[in-house]
């Protein structure tokens, strides 16, 4: 069987700001982005140059069956440098006929003109980051774009799904951001939905250290949904969507049938996958490793890897599983859960090791199986939905408890 990663991230960390609660590896550029030859095309250009080197340092490549292009705001490149970016994959790795090939879009950084040139690209799904519909939400949160603005990117992506150019998107929310009530979600979910986007993401806010949210929580200066309003929010989400035909198939990913993200379901099932960009973590044999979060010394690693040679993510010596508390977290996000017994069997314990920590995990996980918060069937453990994955971070909490204690 061929062992080498199928698939591969690719990180653009370019925005034009920093919305209020985000931490990711990205780089604002303000206006500097514009006009082509400024200073943001020069460091796009220049970040590009290196992204490419990292991407052809890889030495055995296998055909991709899936491509992300995530972010930041990768929708600032131009479609030529998509294209180029999607040309050096088919030329060096190959892509996979069928290749799922994603990339992340933000209302307000491109028009319809860039979204054909973009699927012109090979780009044949998008994940359109609207978070909101609601233009005060929009705002308290950091955000540039309007809801002019997503509403149009939402016709645009509809027309050219209804007209089989792509083969899907996805409609991005973040749930209980401030001013968020019943009355507010219900109304970004209604208008979410009548777009008919076939996948819908639905992340819950948290609020990260160093952002501008943080900054006002430490102040008492935000104000969040309370934890009621949080929970009635949640289960708003759940109705209206199931009652749309959308079936929850991971904790924050929703969809109609046959339109599940290949690429992240990598990330749940643990199989490896390659990552370039600063600040992106790659996994090709379970190992993790992430690349520097700084322009400058992301640029010097990749210069350091050319000039010592160095195999940096794939020698594939001996694989490395994955943590099996990491293995059980991912594997319970999914709405078919894990095979606990299957997940110890890979540990190749012995069986007195692996029956001692299955009772041990059994006695930690008895009261949320009694609530119903958890399910059993044979050996595969998985959450009730909606109760269970609303209150996943509390059956979380105990297995890594657990963890600690037979380490
Ligand atoms: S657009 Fe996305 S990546 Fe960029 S700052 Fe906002 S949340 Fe972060």
């Amino acid at each position: 069987m061929n062992k080498f990663p199928r698939s591969a991230y690719v990180h653009i960390p370019f925005c034009h700001r920093r919305c209020f609660y985000c931490d990711f590896a990205v780089i604002p550029l303000g206006k500097k982005v514009e006009p082509l030859g400024g200073y943001g095309s020069k460091t796009i250009k220049e970040y590009l140059h290196f992204l490419h080197k990292e991407i052809l340092s890889i030495k055995h490549k296998s055909p991709l069956s899936t491509i992300y292009v995530g972010g930041g705001t990768p929708s600032i490149l131009d479609p030529k440098q998509i294209r180029e970016l999607i040309h050096i994959f088919k030329e060096n790795y190959g892509i996979d006929y069928g290749a799922e090939i994603t990339m992340e879009v933000d209302p307000a950084s491109f028009n319809e003109e860039d979204l054909y040139g973009f699927i012109k690209a090979g780009i044949n799904r998008f994940s359109l980051g609207v978070q909101s519909f609601n233009n005060h939400i929009l705002q308290k949160s950091g955000r540039r774009h309007l809801r002019e603005d997503a509403e149009k990117s939402c016709s645009w992506l509809k027309r050219v799904y209804d007209s089989g150019l792509i083969k899907s998107w996805s409609l991005d929310l973040i749930q209980n951001l401030p001013l968020s009530g019943f009355k507010e979600w219900q109304d970004d979910l209604k208008k979410a939905i009548s777009f008919s986007p076939p996948h819908i993401s639905i992340y819950d806010l948290s609020i990260e250290n160093g952002t501008v949210f943080k900054k006002l929580v430490n102040i008492g200066k935000l104000k969040l949904p309370s934890d009621e309003e949080a929970f009635k929010n949640s289960e708003l989400t759940h109705l209206i969507l199931k009652n749309s035909g959308y079936s929850r198939y991971e904790i924050s990913n929703y969809c109609l049938p046959r339109h599940q993200s290949r690429h992240n379901r990598v990330y749940w099932s643990g199989l490896g996958w390659w990552s370039f960009g600063q600040g992106s973590t790659s996994s090709p044999w379970g190992e993790k490793l992430t690349r520097p979060r700084v322009s400058k010394d992301y640029k010097e690693w990749v210069i350091r890897q050319y000039k010592f040679n160095l195999d940096f993510s794939l020698t594939n010596k001996d694989f490395i599983y994955k943590e099996l508390d990491e293995k059980i977290m991912l594997g319970l996000r999914l709405k078919e859960g894990i095979d606990i017994q299957k997940v110890f069997k890979d540990q190749n314990w012995e069986t007195t090791k692996s029956e001692t920590t299955f009772s041990k995990l059994i006695e930690e996980w008895e009261r949320f199986l009694d609530d119903g918060l958890l399910i059993k069937k044979g050996n595969r453990f998985f959450l009730s939905d909606p109760r269970g994955m609303e209150l996943s971070n509390q059956i979380l909490i105990s297995m890594f408890k657990w963890w600690d204690k037979i380490n």
